[in-house]
């Protein structure tokens, strides 16, 4: 089916064409005309399933219809929990717009900047404002927008603007819309204050849920290797070189370990760099970029980078640690595989962590070999209390004593 024939003016239609968007994704297909309709919708959506369009589209053929902006007016508010995720979304509007025969406006923000170019470009009102709710406050404050005719509020991941505990700021941000507005929620779960929020926040919305991110083999080829914590680093260098992977995301545990697993690699012959929230905007900024621009082979992340941010045709996503739940481990992978372009998505398995990845596999539905690379056997000894330990919460199984204590004598009685 066609973007046109889901009421997209033809001029939209182009514009998504331009960008290569062809043939709609099942959110946009179900987002475009509920959208076009006025009424509020809930959508179940992540990133990769196309979401962002599926707002953009519908909202700037409302604002070409009924054109101009005056001062300090903002027509759609589109709240975000990250300056990652603003800076994307404002790109897809921009892109969006381009080519329409009516100029539409619009400002992104967020924190960690300055605030005086943000005021500047706010200078003359702005149709589409992106934005993090405490940076829009600020603004509110100094007077460079208002918010009493907002006729659209966009929530992106409304999930994580929750887990990032920015509901008070959002609370005060409410206050400043009018009663009489659309509400378009997408959120990628739905735990209990997320949905209370919804409904607190919707009228009769249209439900939408579409698949979630896909994970089939075909599109995600999943692997798993065993190897000692401590080595690692050797295996994930070997396999860059030995498997020629190009611009690979390696997920860490902490911003330490993110650091530390890049200058390792770049001492080497590869080009490593960091991306985690420990640095300033503008380092991440960078690293991004410069990531996207394909200039480096290999950046090494925390889980900052695991939602959100979409950077197409990833082709190798490794697990340097483990993700804590099989939710985080659907999110990371997500990260490669992107619209139907194929990926390879690597988790590196210690004998410490294999109770967890075990667990993981298991929420997955998932069961991969255990590959060991010749050289790189695993030699690490569990110690029998820390055997079930890897999962939080969750006391050792009688099968995670056996294995620890037949780990300790040389052998699993649990493989064949
Ligand atoms: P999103 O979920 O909005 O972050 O989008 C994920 C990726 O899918 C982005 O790289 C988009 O450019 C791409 N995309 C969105 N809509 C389509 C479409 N209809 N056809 C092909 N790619 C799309």
């Amino acid at each position: 089916m066609p973007f046109h024939a889901l009421g997209l003016a033809p001029a939209l239609a182009q514009a998504a064409a331009e960008l290569g968007f062809t043939t709609p994704t099942p959110i946009q297909a179900a987002a475009v005309p509920a959208v076009l309709g006025g009424g509020d919708v809930l959508a179940t959506a992540q990133t990769g399933s196309g979401k962002t369009a599926a707002y953009v589209l519908p909202l700037l053929q409302r604002l070409i219809a009924s054109p101009g902006h005056t001062p300090r007016r903002v027509r759609v508010l589109v709240l975000v929990p990250t300056r990652e995720l603003a800076a994307q979304v404002g790109e897809v509007v921009r892109s969006l717009a381009q080519h329409l025969p009516t100029k539409t406006k619009t400002a992104v923000v967020f924190g960690g900047v300055s605030i005086n170019p943000q005021m500047l470009a706010l200078r003359g009102g702005a149709d589409v404002v992106v934005a993090t709710p405490g940076r829009l406050l600020d603004l509110v404050e100094h007077n460079a927008l208002k918010l009493n005719s907002v006729d659209v509020l966009v929530l992106d991941e409304a999930d994580r603007l929750l887990d990032l505990g920015f509901a008070d700021e959002l609370s005060r941000v409410l206050a400043l819309l009018p009663e009489a507005r659309q509400n378009l929620f997408f959120s990628a779960t739905f735990p209990s204050a997320v949905q209370e929020l919804a409904n607190r926040l919707l009228r009769e919305p249209r439900r939408i849920d579409v698949p979630g991110i896909q994970v089939e083999e075909a599109v995600v080829v999943q692997q798993a290797y065993l190897v000692d914590t401590n080595r690692r680093t050797q295996l994930l260098r070997q396999l860059i070189k030995t498997q020629g992977w190009q611009r690979v995301l390696v997920f860490v545990a902490t911003q330490y370990l993110a650091e530390r697993v890049a200058a390792k690699l770049h001492q080497g012959d590869l080009y490593a760099t960091s991306f985690h929230g420990g640095l300033s905007q503008g380092a991440r900024k960078q690293a991004l970029d410069e990531f996207k621009e394909k200039r480096w082979d290999v950046v090494v992340t925390t889980d900052l980078a695991a939602r959100g941010i979409d950077i197409s045709q990833l082709p190798v996503v490794v697990n340097y640690d483990l993700p804590r739940s099989a939710v985080d481990y659907v999110h990371r992978i997500g990260r490669t595989g992107r619209a139907g372009a194929s990926g390879l998505a690597v988790s590196f398995v210690t004998p410490a962590s294999e109770a967890h990845w075990h667990l993981i596999e298991k929420r997955q539905g998932l069961s991969l070999p255990l590959e060991v690379v010749p050289g790189l056997e695993p030699t690490e000894v569990v110690p029998v209390v820390e055997a079930g330990g890897g999962v939080k919460g969750k006391r050792p199984s009688k099968k995670d004593k056996l294995r620890a204590a037949a780990l300790h004598a040389g052998g699993d009685p649990l493989k064949p």
